[in-house]
């Protein structure tokens, strides 16, 4: 009971905090997905629609494949925060650890933590974590906290976030809610069509030749399978790390997998990326590891090299 009272108390605050800052600063986390992306562009589009001067940014380049979202060319790719009006409100979304937004992300007036993940670290004044599907079920609904009539744009964002993280509402944090609010996104004019175009049949042949070699390597043991990709592979499939998002999924896949693991080479570390059908919390797996996430979806990331990486990581797992 008290843990409502909390969020709701929390919930006003962040609804008087928005309401009051004439600038909404928005951060999308690293290596950034399509709900951390969906959700920044429908709030910016809200932000838009109560006068607000709203700015977005984030520490990697925009992933080309999310260029069609609303807002897209007003993201701006920094390693530290730039100088911001008086008057701002800071917004992580999706952002899970301080190190996970831009640097000096708490030097506005207040910071708001919208997010979705249990483990949050919780670095925000404000910070409003719930346990649901997707920061863009979140950003529904605080539309409509702020009265702010769900466009034909923001349907299309909100509706990338949630697709994303629940695999197309397929996952099992697919919950009734998420349903509902996906039928209302199409009743407010939400482009079926064209979304799921741009997020499912909008591949390059580069990318399936990537994910080909993936597949080729994939390993199946008991009820694990895993992956991986080395730096050398994005050069020859002229590819590069956003094309991996998703990939792990598609190793669930296959019959009786209960984890899937994907690791992939970069030239600083290797990140790896881990999924569950619910009957192993990856997340426990990925806090070893200094990473983090849901009990279904989480990462980490290791030094060394990639057959060491393998070997520490399912040794982890195999002995819980
Ligand atoms: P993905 O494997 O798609 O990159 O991430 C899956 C989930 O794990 C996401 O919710 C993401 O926030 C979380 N995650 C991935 N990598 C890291 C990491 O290095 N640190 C933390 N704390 N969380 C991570
Ligand atoms: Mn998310």
């Amino acid at each position: 009971m008290s843990r409502v009272t909390m969020e709701n108390e929390n919930k006003a605050r962040l609804i008087s905090t928005l309401k009051n800052s004439g600038s909404w600063i928005l951060v999308s986390h690293v290596k950034p997905d399509g709900d951390t992306l969906g959700s920044a562009s429908a709030l910016f589009k809200i932000g838009l629609s109560l006068g607000k001067d709203v700015r977005w940014y984030g520490k990697d380049p925009f992933p080309e494949r999310y260029r069609f979202l609303f807002a897209s060319d007003r993201y701006e790719s920094v390693q530290s925060m730039p100088d911001i009006p008086e008057d701002s409100v800071v917004v992580a979304l999706d952002v899970s650890t301080l190190d996970r937004g831009i640097e000096g992300m708490s030097k506005g007036e207040k910071l708001v933590v919208i997010d979705h993940h249990g483990d949050n670290a919780r670095f925000g004044d404000i910070n409003l974590i719930e346990d649901v599907s997707s920061v863009g079920e979140m950003v529904y609904c605080l539309a409509g906290d702020l009265n702010v009539a769900i466009s034909a744009d923001m349907a299309e964002s909100i509706y990338v976030a949630i697709a994303t993280d629940t695999g197309g509402m397929t996952f099992s944090n697919t919950g009734g809610k998420t349903l509902r609010i996906v039928a209302d996104l199409l009743d407010c004019g939400l482009p079926l069509q064209r979304v799921v175009k741009m997020l499912y049949h909008n591949d390059t042949v580069e990318r399936l030749h990537l994910w080909g070699r993936a597949y080729e390597r994939a390993v199946r043991l008991d009820g694990l399978c895993y992956s991986w990709l080395y730096d050398a592979d994005f050069e020859e499939t002229h590819t590069d790390q956003d094309d991996t998002e998703s990939l792990v999924n598609s190793l669930m896949k296959i019959k009786d997998t209960k984890v899937a693991v994907l690791f992939v080479e970069n030239d600083k570390d290797v990140k790896v990326s881990l999924r569950s059908d619910g009957s192993l919390s990856v997340r426990e797996i990925a806090h070893l590891w200094n990473g983090g996430g849901h009990p279904c979806a989480s990462g980490c990331r290791l030094t060394g090299p990639m057959d060491e990486v393998i070997a520490r990581v399912l040794d982890s797992i195999y002995k819980r």
